[in-house]
């Protein structure tokens, strides 16, 4: 969220001048979304309810709570994480693992619509896409809220079980910058208690508190005054308020209850700045704060308050613009950089404009230096008109697209919102008001008003500089002297102003020379076929899903299986490369610029069995989406100056890469699975000098330059009436040859038989990651493309119980496998973990039984229709999604395969000895590989 101090706001509005100013001192409240339905019971818990129907029959239920890891003790440090996972162990009325249980049986999926967080302020839980096609179910999903809310049973022995969990979801989640948050947050937090207070806590704490900690933890915060429910969806608000009411106003507010207390971060006059290091970062990181205050909560509720959100969005897209800028540059400052506004990292009590950045090794005072340069430059000279009016440009047409898909939201993007108003006062006056608003406002704002709130943002006070360094042998460390005079020194410095080059210039000076469209037939799934002049074929799918989406892609047969093997090093980067110069006469920032204000992309890609597009427009911007189209083969555009800046940041980025011990992981995987083919890059920095540019796009053109096998796919708000003409101009004019060609077997597939690769590394967290990979043939069809992803479903769910609850030997086993057609139909599927080092061996065994078991009996039969229900409610929600289709008919025009007639009794016909019977026929091949990495065993 955006925060700025209040008083501020008004004398940057004042500037905007006579209307603004009467207007900025009426100070209007800003109106409430007339659609929600608000309330609070007497005692103090606060509801929000509306009516929605996307999609139908679903609906989402949220219990928001104010409170979070800062409110722990020094001795519960995790308990407020440590809760939140105890909401799924056990309540009053769903004892046991009920309460997922039950759920699950009617299609809802823990993790995917069964969830929740903790973060340092606030604990968020989730029910969401309930079909909601019984009244039942709406009570059910209450009562469990009820329940989170004051009744959960934090059984001693559940409490036990879930430690385990919990110190593996610290194991996974711990890498190079959370430990070095943990060494600095000290000083970056000085004297506030956000400096000790990451969620996930000390495994001390978690490894030993007492029983009584958590539930004391429990009754202190989890109240009514601190709780906030939300439900959204295809439901009827009198009966579900009545419902509330009726349930939750019995819980009693505890007498003497503690004051929820919001934690100050102090201001500094002197920089705060702090260096850290661990040997696992692969490169260094600048962050850059000015801290400031936030607007306190009471404050938000007026439209000085979406002014300041404007301008302090635009500040941030103007200033990333020019330092996206500064990276195109041959020998750019850093590898990357970006500002935001927004809370001081964790501290909500606190707001900072921030500017992060990825360094060289070497170049770690070069980037403090630039970054405090450009947000120098902007503070002293502003921006300029050009750049404002793109950046306004932008954000209008984005407030006009998200008016125009005002009927289409989803529950998901209102909860959000409901959200966001009960824990941060967050205005929700509702896309219709808040477009009427904002296009009244925003065009009268003028460039001066926001260079003022710019200068206001950055003030000489309250800069905190932390640098996260890789911990490595000859690497010299800035001292904090070194960057403290930095900041002193670009203080002193005499700036110029920036200039913004522009052009006048269209994305196309001329019109080419259009094709026609010489057939026209019914496709599949109420899809037109057209084929045009030049032998293109186009597929359009007109919806009525979103007002102002597009979506294309296209493919045709080839890829880099045609190229020769010994070349493998000029097409591993070949679509991120030939996009680096630009399209036509524009060079990819002046593309950037001439695109303002409008909403159309358009990109190519070279893949191993195709090369293809993937673009998305709105409608009115149809036009400019083809031409991106037509220049992408046509004019790919290239520019020296941006090639050797790519190699020269990603040589940065990888210099250090065996830091990441991810990086010995992946290459050691990438040998067991393809056994060395030279296809099977594992890109290093040394390499990089090595790829000719003139090579690439040579490669890349050839792709290209036979569009009369390409097909295109449109989806969305599309009429084949308007759009017709624009496909024949553009799409029709691409280069012809009708060369006929097919894609080859590059002879790339994974390791038959047997293979492991169990290594041991010095880790700085103890851990130990595994993957297991099984592959074989598998006849490619609808039934068996259902069966792998029921397998792998199904294989989470066992794993869920015994590794992760019974053993508590992870916080996650994540299970997948999918089929490929080309060049062979085949399947793989792949298990991945962490785990305790010394209990490695151990959980190998439980999956291994567990693959051995279903060969054996088949799935649980419970476990089977919780699956289909899912996979089911899943199918109807996505009838109404452009990106569904948008698969659905790439895989039939392209794989020759059609996964929407009949999903849904095939899903109803698969049993559990079809499935039984499939994994004894994919696992029975035999082909495993198994790699993990870990840390040396503890005896
Ligand atoms: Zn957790």
């Amino acid at each position: 969220m955006k925060v700025f101090k209040l008083k501020r706001t008004f004398a940057a509005v004042i500037l905007v001048g006579g209307a603004m100013t009467a207007f900025a001192q009426q100070m209007p409240p800003i109106p409430t979304d007339p659609n929600v339905r608000i309330g609070k019971l007497e005692n103090g818990l606060t509801y929000y309810i509306r009516h929605n129907e996307l999609p139908d029959n679903q609906a989402d239920f949220y219990i928001a709570q104010k409170v979070g890891s800062i409110l722990e003790e020094d001795n519960q440090r995790g308990l407020a994480h440590f809760l939140e996972h105890m909401c799924f162990n056990g309540t009053t009325h769903f004892p046991d693992n009920l309460l997922r249980e039950y759920l699950e049986t009617i299609g809802v999926k823990f993790g995917a619509n069964l969830n929740a967080y903790t973060s340092v302020d606030e604990t968020v839980y989730n029910i969401s896409n309930v079909p909601v096609i019984r009244d039942g179910i709406v009570d059910s999903c209450l009562l469990i809220l009820h329940d989170w809310a004051n009744d959960l049973t934090l059984a001693p022995k559940e409490i036990d079980k879930e430690r385990g969990v919990i110190h593996e979801e610290w194991r996974t989640r711990t890498g190079a910058m959370m430990r070095m948050y943990e060494k600095v947050f000290p000083a970056m937090y000085k004297d506030s208690k956000y400096a000790y207070r990451l969620p996930i806590g000390t495994m001390e704490v978690i490894d030993n508190f007492p029983y009584q900690a958590l539930r004391d933890y429990y009754e202190k915060w989890y109240r009514p005054d601190q709780q906030g429910i939300v439900v959204v969806g295809d439901i009827n608000v009198d009966s579900i308020e009545a419902k509330i009411k009726k349930m939750f106003s019995p819980i009693e507010m505890p007498a003497n209850a503690a004051e929820r207390t919001y934690f100050p971060v102090p201001d500094n006059d002197e920089p705060i700045i702090t260096v850290a290091k661990d040997k696992e970062q692969q490169v260094p990181i600048v962050y850059l704060f000015h801290k400031h205050d936030v607007v306190p909560n009471d404050q938000k509720n007026n439209m000085g308050y979406l002014v300041m959100n404007y301008m302090v969005s635009s500040i941030e897209s103007m200033l990333n613009s020019r330092l996206n800028e500064l990276t195109q540059q041959a020998n750019p400052p850093f590898i990357e950089a970006g500002v935001q506004d927004g809370d001081y990292l964790v501290a909500k009590t606190k707001g900072a404009f921030a500017a992060f950045a990825a360094a060289k090794e070497d170049g770690i005072i070069l980037t403090t230096e630039t970054l405090m340069r450009e947000i120098e430059r902007v503070r002293q000279f502003g921006f300029t008109a050009s750049e404002y009016a793109r950046a306004k440009a932008d954000y209008l047409r984005g407030l006009e697209s998200a008016y125009n898909e005002r009927n289409k939201q989803r529950n998901a993007s209102y909860v959000n919102e409901y959200v966001r108003h009960f824990i941060d006062n967050e205005p929700i006056p509702g896309i219709e008001n808040e477009y009427a608003i904002m296009n009244q406002i925003v065009p009268n704002i003028p460039v001066e008003a926001v260079n003022q709130v710019m200068k206001q943002l950055i003030t000489e006070k309250n800069i905190v500089l932390s640098v996260f360094c890789p911990e490595k042998d000859g690497m010299k460390y800035p001292t904090e002297a070194e960057l403290k005079a930095v900041i002193d020194k670009v203080k002193a410095e005499k700036l110029t102003a920036y200039v913004d080059k522009v052009s006048d210039e269209p994305l196309m000076k001329e019109k080419p020379q259009a094709g026609k469209v010489v057939k026209t037939e019914q496709g599949v799934f109420g899809s037109t076929i057209l084929t045009l002049s030049n032998g293109v074929r186009v597929i359009l799918k007109p919806t009525d899903f979103k007002a102002d989406e597009v979506r294309m892609q296209a493919f045709s047969p080839g890829g880099t299986s045609l190229f020769n093997d010994k070349d493998v090093l000029q097409f591993a980067l070949i679509s991120q490369i030939a996009s680096l110069g630009g399209l036509g006469n524009f060079n990819s920032v002046d593309l950037d610029k001439v695109l303002a204000g409008k909403m159309a992309s358009a990109s190519a890609m070279v893949n191993t069995y195709s090369e293809g597009l993937s673009g998305s427009c709105s409608p009115k911007d149809l036009e400019t989406m083809l031409q991106l189209t037509y220049l992408r083969f046509t004019a790919p555009r290239m520019d020296q100056e941006a090639f050797t800046s790519f190699i020269t940041r990603n040589k940065a980025a990888l210099a250090n890469q065996e830091a990441d011990p991810m990086t010995a992981f992946s290459d050691s995987i990438n040998v067991a699975l393809y056994n060395r083919h030279p296809r099977a890059l594992s890109m290093k920095a040394d390499m990089l000098d090595k790829i000719d540019y003139n090579k690439v796009m040579e490669l890349y053109k050839n792709r290209f330059a036979d569009a009369s096998d390409f097909t295109f796919i449109l989806v969305g708000n599309v009429d084949a009436k308007t759009a017709t003409p624009l496909i024949e101009q553009y799409l029709g004019a691409l280069p012809a040859t009708k060369r006929n060609e097919k894609f080859r077997d590059t002879g790339m597939a994974i390791r038959k038989g047997h293979f492991e690769n169990n290594f041991v590394k010095e880790l700085e967290t103890p851990k130990a990651t595994v993957l297991m990979v099984y592959s074989g043939d598998c006849k490619y069809d609808l039934k068996n493309n259902l069966q792998m992803s029921m397998l792998g479903q199904l294989l989470n769910m066992v794993y869920l119980r015994t590794v992760r609850e019974d053993a508590g030997g992870t916080y996650g086993v994540s299970c997948n496998g999918s089929l490929s057609k080309y060049p062979t139909e085949k399947g793989a599927f792949q298990v991945y973990f962490d785990t305790d080092p010394n209990r490695r061996e151990e959980m190998v065994k439980l999956i291994n039984e567990g693959i051995q078991e279903f060969i054996e009996k088949g799935p649980v039969s419970e476990d089977l229709s919780k699956v289909k229900e899912y996979m089911l409610k899943t199918y109807k929600q996505n009838q109404k999604e452009n990106g569904y289709w948008m698969n659905i008919l790439n895989r039939y025009y392209w794989e020759n395969l059609d996964m929407n007639t009949g999903y849904e009794a095939t899903v109803n016909a698969i049993s559990g000895d079809d499935l039984k019977a499939f994994a004894k026929t994919f696992f029975g091949q035999k082909n495993e590989v198994e790699v993990s990495m870990s840390s040396p065993v503890q005896k």
